[in-house]
Formats: C-alpha cells, structure tokens, sequence
C-alpha cells in the first residue's frame, strides 16, 4: 500500500503494481530523444537491478537518435511522430525485431499496450498532453516530466487517473520534492508547500538590464543544463509560474497554499511546512535522474544514479525573495492559478509561442511576460472547461500571440 500525490491510498489494483516492480517495469518514454527523454533512458540502463525495461520509445522527428536508443535497448516498439521520417528509421531499424510505429497513433498504441507498466511523459509543450491523456485512459501510472499536461488541463487529468484508478508521479524536480517531503505528514496538516527556484541566469538583475537580452545570454543557465524551452522559462521564471499551477492540481491544494522561494544554489527541490511549524525539505545535487528514478521506481528506491550531496564540504544555502517587479511572469503565474479554468492552458500556449519568438529574434526578452499576460487578460474566460475547450483555446492562444506586437 502507498500513498500518491494527492494523498489517496493506492487500492489493490496498485499494490498489484507494486509488486510487479519487485520483478520488472516496463517502461514507454515519450520524447525519449530530448532532455529529460535522454536522462530517463539512463536511468533505464543504469538500473542495478535490472529492475527497469525500456518498452517503448517516441521522438518527433529525431529519428537518428531513436533508432541509436532502439538498436541499444531493444524495446518492442519505436513511434516516430512526423511521419515523414519513419521509412529512414524502419530502414534504420531492419533486422533488429524493433516494431516502427509512426503517428500520434503510434504513441497511443506503445502507451496503451497491455505489458506496459509506466509512461513517462517527457514531451516538451501542451503537445505531451496527448500522451499523458491515453496512458491515463489505458490505466497506465504516468512519471510526468510534461508540466504542460496539468498546467493545460489539471482538474481533468487529474480527474481521469482517478477514473482510471491510477496515478500521476511527478518528475519535475520540486514537485518530487514535494511528493517526498509530503509522506512525513498528514495530508490536514500540511500548511504549505514553498518551491525552490535557482533565479535563473539574470538573477539580481534589474528590468532595465534585461530589455536587451539575447537568446544566447538567456540559454546559460547557472545550476541546471536542460532543453532550450525550459531554459528560457527559468530565465523568464515563467518556469516557476507553471510549476505552481502544476503543484495545485497535481497535490489538490489552496492557491494560497503555495508559495517560492528563490535558492541559487539548486540543491533544496522544495519544501513542505506542516502546521506545527516543521518544515521538511528533500535535497540532492541538480541531476534530474533522481526524481526520474523515484517516479519510475516509486515507491521503491533506486541506488544513487549520479552523484551524491558531498556534506564534508562548505557551501551555503542561500534563499531570498523572489523579484517580483523584475519577474512579472511569477505574478501572473500565481494570478493563473488562483483563477483555473481556461487561464493555465491560455498562459501555456501564449508562453510557448512567445519564447519560440524569442528565440527566432522577433520579440525582446521583456515581452514574453508581457504578451503572455496580454492575451491571458483578453481571452474568454470559463471556469469549468472541458478538453475540447481547452486545445481551442490553446489554438486561438497560439494565433493570439503570433499577432501580438510590442
Ligand atoms: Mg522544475
């Protein structure tokens, strides 16, 4: 018996679950050829105990690197997205016994097979909540490293797993966490959870400084080396503002429940104070690998898979405050998430379109903010949206943005 995000005892279905993990987990990762796809499949082959198959893999359009991971794992199958590329990959793949799927089809029947056990869903975008959504419907446990899936459409993803009798485990760093820190209490006796954020690359920066910022400039960032995408959301802390919709839906809390912290240093994920006033941290070097194994593994424990917090050395942990004026996107984040509804899918895809301009040099860094929060003003807001709802909006968001000028 254990206990998932949300705090709801896992029933016998899962306690069948968990008991397979004793034996072998058959894993499908989606968006196995990005970021965090890479470092899942690490995880996989630096399993000790060999506790972690691959059984399915997708990417986009990488099909080189697919067919590098499918010639070296063996999964049973391999779905390529663009389908313009999966002739190259099944030539690629002859002889090897991997089955080439193409499509979105392609991702739904790997998902959906009944031998696999979990799916981590490490799309990057709104475009992973596809995945997310037909592992959930097939029952399957969902690692989620796809953010976007809860901050688009959280009451409602969470809704299915529940359906579903299944559950969501989070891969992002700070809500692993939280997840963690969270089995040292009583779900009524927590009083809040507060999520670490490095600060980004222009931490202690001032508005001013920041108007002339190059994509070049804003893709270093200081403690965490991870995808374009996320890169700039760190720098813009938009990261942070859907990390804060993604924690209230994924562990069912008040708004006013969540709160940020900035900590440079990166190496305390997240916190939890409960009601007597303790407050409960999980720490670890930045490697995404750690929360990646706990989600794959939950809720056993994997041996270390990189390196370990070296406590005979000094460091400091520093926190501070968050630079709110500097930073607009945390206010918006914070005001998206107290609203619901339609406002985290309208945030998400006007945000996903404006750091894509960014980066092709047609909006200046300071605009992202601003137009995400322009076009979150004027959409059409409904409180209780359903899935169809949410990808239209998605849509007109996407439109919206493309359009808005400084
Ligand atoms: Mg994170």
């Amino acid at each position: 018996m254990f206990e998932s995000p949300s705090g709801r005892r896992l029933g016998s279905p899962s306690e069948g679950r968990e008991a397979l993990l004793e034996s072998v987990a058959r894993i499908v990762v989606l968006g196995s050829t990005g970021s965090i796809g890479k470092s899942a499949i690490d995880v996989i082959e630096q399993d000790g105990a060999a506790r972690l198959a691959l059984h399915g893999a997708s990417s986009h359009s990488r099909w080189r690197d697919l067919a590098e991971q499918a010639a070296r794992h063996r999964p049973r199958f391999v779905a390529i997205t663009d389908p313009s590329y999966s002739s190259s990959l099944k030539q690629a793949l002859h002889g090897t016994g991997v089955e080439v799927l193409a499509g979105e089809d392609g991702v739904v029947r790997m998902v959906q097979d009944p031998a696999t056990d979990r799916v981590c869903s490490a799309v990057v975008g709104a475009a992973g909540l596809r995945g997310t959504w037909a592992a959930l419907e097939a029952g399957k446990i969902v690692a989620l490293a796809n953010k976007e899936s809860l901050v688009v459409a959280g009451p409602l993803v969470m809704q299915l797993a529940r359906e579903r009798n299944t559950h969501v485990f989070p891969v992002d760093s700070e809500h692993s966490a939280i997840f963690q820190a969270l089995k040292t209490g009583a779900r009524a006796e927590v009083k809040r959870v507060i999520l670490t954020s490095s600060g980004g690359p222009f931490r202690g920066w001032k508005k001013s400084q920041l108007s002339n910022v190059t994509p070049d400039r804003a893709l270093k960032h200081p403690t965490w080396r991870m995808g374009p995408k996320i890169t700039i959301d760190s720098a813009t802390l938009m990261n942070k503002a859907l990390e804060i919709i993604e924690a209230r839906w994924l562990f069912e809390l008040e708004p006013d429940q969540i709160e940020v912290v900035i900590h440079p240093e990166s190496i305390i994920h997240s916190l939890v104070e409960f009601v007597d006033g303790s407050v409960i941290a999980q720490l670890s070097p930045p490697d995404m690998r750690l929360p990646i194994q706990y989600a794959l593994r939950y809720p056993h424990r994997g041996l270390a898979p990189g390196e370990r917090l070296d406590l005979t050395r000094a460091f400091a942990l520093r926190f501070e405050p968050p630079d709110r004026e500097t930073f607009p996107a945390l206010d918006l984040g914070f005001e998206v998430m107290r609203a619901g509804g339609t406002a985290g899918a309208v945030l998400n895809a006007a945000n996903e379109t404006a750091v894509a301009r960014f980066l092709n040099g047609e909006l200046a860094f300071l605009d992202i903010a601003r137009a995400c929060r322009a076009i979150v003003e004027h959409h059409h807001f409904d409180p209780r949206p359903t899935l169809e709802d949410l990808l239209r909006l998605d849509a007109w968001a996407r439109g919206e943005l493309e359009r808005w000028h400084p």
